[in-house]
């Protein structure tokens, strides 16, 4: 019988810890604090330790996360907001809907994440009302304008470029938001992702994110108490610390539930591992994939250790699609992350973007491709998928 290779396999991770989950989740039964149990708090706890952050606050999504950290340093309506132009929807679309105005920064064609020397551009453009000196949105060059922040995404588990985009922020006093959520688990020098000292971080437990629950979930990092204490009040509805009973500003209903905190306690438990073997895997795509005519391969981040939450190849020569289809017919799955950058998105068509704006991001978006990947995948499962794609590409 042909084995299927599909992008990503979550039941081989349920069959190794399927007892944890269900006991876990029989104390969360057995208890009945189906909102903030005692399972938050000691999630939020391991999660902070293992990120090396002060404070985490486990909520109800990773675009939660993002809102609520912009909305915590009061990025609203007046601020400009730099963001990745390729990254996933809900980057741009937290900055967006807290009122600021996300201005789109070309990516790295080597690591997809935002470039610095782009974002040195584009800062000066909002800065000087110039937009000959970098593409910006229509409604930046409104006097009233003013650059705030930066959502630096580490897109597909490789972190950005810390150690250039940190002072460059700092410089221009901008506060970064790391967007942290393909990359909970990667390693950046002797700092991991969502503890890196940026001014907050956000990170997601989808399903399929690196630590992902069963449903939807996500944490905001900082290291900042009172900022902290904003998430917390934030996420349940704007209430006082330390009376449920007052109302002090306007949140929004952004918990966790505690049965997601249950099974990502269980996942935590082997996620060291996992996280080794997903550096084992992609090591062996590297090797398998080197020399193939036209693709290329991702080379790991700089100075680092990604997650790896997809593993994706450039393929060139206009024959990304064909090559998704001869895989698909060997049973191989593929994704494309993603197909349309964020400037030529329709709900971003007011801010006035032309394709040509963000080049690299839009070349990335034709020719880029999403290879199975997860812990669990095997050497020869590698080599089979790497044979098929050596087969198309001769
Ligand atoms: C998944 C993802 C998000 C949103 O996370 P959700 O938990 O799905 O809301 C935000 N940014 C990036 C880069 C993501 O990949």
């Amino acid at each position: 019988m042909r084995k299927d290779y599909p992008v990503i396999d979550l039941a081989s991770q349920q069959k190794r810890i399927r007892g944890d989950i269900d006991r876990r989740i029989q104390a969360v039964l057995d208890h009945g604090a189906y909102i903030a149990g005692p399972e938050i708090a000691m999630l939020e706890s391991r999660l902070a330790d293992f990120a090396g952050a002060g404070h985490c606050v486990a909520c109800a999504s990773g675009t939660a996360a993002l809102d609520m950290a912009l909305q915590a340093r009061g990025i609203g309506p007046g601020h400009v907001v730099f963001v990745p132009a390729f990254s996933f929807f809900a980057t741009a679309e937290a900055v967006a809907r807290v009122g600021a105005t996300p201005a789109m920064v070309d990516i790295d064609p080597a690591l997809f994440c935002i470039d610095p020397a782009a974002l040195e551009k584009a800062i000066f453009a909002v800065g000087s009302r110039d937009p000959s000196a970098y593409p910006v949105p229509l409604r930046a060059l409104d006097a009233d304008m003013a650059p705030a922040a930066v959502v630096a995404v580490d897109l597909f588990g490789r972190t950005a470029d810390y150690d250039r985009l940190l002072p460059l922020a700092e410089r221009h006093g901008l506060f970064v938001l790391e967007d942290a959520a393909q990359s909970f688990g990667s390693r950046h020098g002797d700092k991991k992702a969502c503890g890196l000292g940026c001014g907050a971080a956000a990170t997601s437990f989808y399903p399929s994110k690196p630590l992902g629950c069963y449903g939807d979930g996500g944490a905001a990092f900082t290291d900042d108490g009172p900022t902290a204490e904003l998430l917390r009040s934030l996420r349940d509805h704007g209430r006082e610390a330390g009376n449920a009973g007052r109302h002090v500003r306007i949140g929004f209903n952004a918990r966790l539930d505690t049965i997601q905190a249950a099974v990502l306690l269980a996942k935590l438990e082997v996620f060291e591992e996992e996280l080794e073997a997903r550096g084992r895997v992609a090591a062996w795509y590297a090797e398998a994939l080197a020399g193939v005519d036209g693709i290329s391969a991702p080379r790991p981040a700089p100075g680092g250790s990604g997650s790896w939450a997809q593993y994706c190849i450039l393929v060139e020569g206009g024959r990304r699609d064909a090559l998704a289809r001869h895989l698909r017919g060997r049973g191989i799955g593929t994704n494309v992350y993603y197909r349309i950058p964020l400037h030529l998105e329709p709900a971003f068509a007011e801010l006035g973007y032309a394709p040509e704006d963000m080049p690299v991001s839009l070349a990335v978006s034709r020719t880029i491709l999403a290879l199975p990947f997860h812990p669990y995948l095997e050497r020869d499962g590698v080599e089979t998928i790497a044979d098929a794609i050596r087969g198309f590409m001769r």
